[in-house]
């Protein structure tokens, strides 16, 4: 049985204790035997992972515990709702772990790993398909990257970027840094929620990043913290630690029931990340993945919610905009009247959607921007050119 003393890994306690990785739930003393046997089928179906350091957060007298409601299984996963790729990745797809849905934006999946497995994932399918979704032949996405001068953003994803060693992730930047007219490179990851110490003690993934800022490309860790109770001390640390090496790091988080579906918490969340100097950056409609049901608001619930945190909170904190990640295109949920509700493409897949505007009749069972059917009226963007034209 792996041990790990709550006391010991607690924030900024023991800086050197390693960080142990369990895929077992039978290894969670506080987890009893009946509800190991009740959760031996949703683990069979969706993988467990956490680390001694991230359990160390929950409190376990408490059954409805945020971070226990993040990583620890439960049974209503096993309610058949969503599927493997709700936002369409697989449309974008260029070749095994590399898409291109934004013009100037491309995405390599460079790992199936994560310091932890979010039980709300909208990827699981890296987790469950093995490595076909990765990306397999970095040779090939380095051509594609090359040739297309329009793209000036990479994001490293997947899974998370640094789930893998930093000499896998050296020989994964370094050749970024050679494209010209890539500008900005993005790493998507939980590991400072996850396992700070990933951070803490890598001085060569620091030295990585310094490499970038030396070769005038932006770096931008886009971190995943869902609930103020993940920034503990040493998490903060890890964030003040990158910011130093010229990266700037900002945070994105669904919202998600449960864990941080109350207007004082992401309030709260949204407050902390400001005071270290790590802006909101995209607040996500959960997607209808499979498993996700229960983790899910629908979508004028969650506005609401966000609307209600944003009032609480300086304007330095709330920077966030409400997206959902449609296959489409990542619509910014806007506002809400008595009767309808007002959705604008932020980024879009086709020129058409770009910046459009949408009314639509409101819907309170809506989970996602189909359920809303066609649109009361919508506004494309050739509009303003005409106006312009006048
Ligand atoms: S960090 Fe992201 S990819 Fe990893 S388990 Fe959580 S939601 Fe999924």
């Amino acid at each position: 049985m792996v041990k790990y003393n709550r006391e010991s890994c607690v924030a900024g306690k023991d800086p050197s204790l390693p960080v142990r990785y369990l895929t077992r739930i039978e290894n969670i003393p506080q987890i009893s035997p009946q509800e190991r046997d009740r959760l031996a089928q949703v683990t069979a179906k969706y993988p467990f992972r956490s680390n001694n350091y991230y359990l160390s957060l929950i409190d376990w007298s408490d059954p409805d515990d945020p971070i226990r409601q993040l990583i620890i299984p439960h049974p209503h996963e096993l309610e058949e709702w969503g599927d493997l790729d709700p936002s369409g990745e697989r449309n974008y797809t260029i070749l095994p772990g590399l898409e291109h849905k934004y013009n100037s934006t491309a995405l390599l999946l460079v790992s199936n790993l994560c310091g932890g497995i979010c039980r709300y994932c909208f990827r699981k399918r890296v987790f469950l398909n093995k490595k076909q979704d990765i990306l397999s032949d970095l040779t090939a996405a380095l051509r594609y990257l090359t040739e297309h001068r329009e793209i000036t953003n990479v994001l490293l994803t997947g899974g998370d970027p640094l789930a893998l060693s930093t000499k896998k992730l050296q020989k994964i930047i370094h050749p970024l840094l050679s494209i010209p007219h890539l500008k900005i490179i993005r790493i998507g990851s939980k590991m400072p929620a996850f396992n700070p110490y990933r951070i803490l003690h890598d001085p060569s993934l620091l030295q990585l990043m310094h490499t970038c800022a030396a070769a005038e490309k932006q770096l931008y860790l886009i971190v995943h913290f869902n609930h103020p109770r993940e920034l503990t001390d040493l998490a903060c640390d890890a964030l003040k630690t990158v910011r130093r090496t010229g990266a700037v790091v900002a945070n994105q988080t669904p919202i998600i029931r449960g864990i941080n579906d109350k207007p004082d918490t992401l309030a709260e969340l949204f407050r902390k990340l400001s005071f270290i100097g790590v802006p909101p950056y995209y607040v996500f409609q959960c997607r209808p993945a499979s498993g996700n049901k229960s983790y899910t608001l629908p979508i004028e619930e969650a506005y609401q919610i966000f609307a209600q945190a944003r009032a609480r909170i300086s304007g330095l904190a709330k920077r966030a905009r409400y997206v959902m990640s449609h296959r489409t295109g990542k619509v910014e949920i806007m506002g809400l009247t008595e009767k309808h509700i007002f959705f604008k493409y932020h980024r879009a897949a086709a020129e058409v959607d770009s910046e459009k505007f949408m009314v639509f009749d409101r819907n309170p069972q809506a989970y996602w921007l189909d359920d809303y059917g066609e649109p009361l009226e919508s506004q494309p963007l050739e509009i303003y050119q005409d106006i312009l034209e006048l």
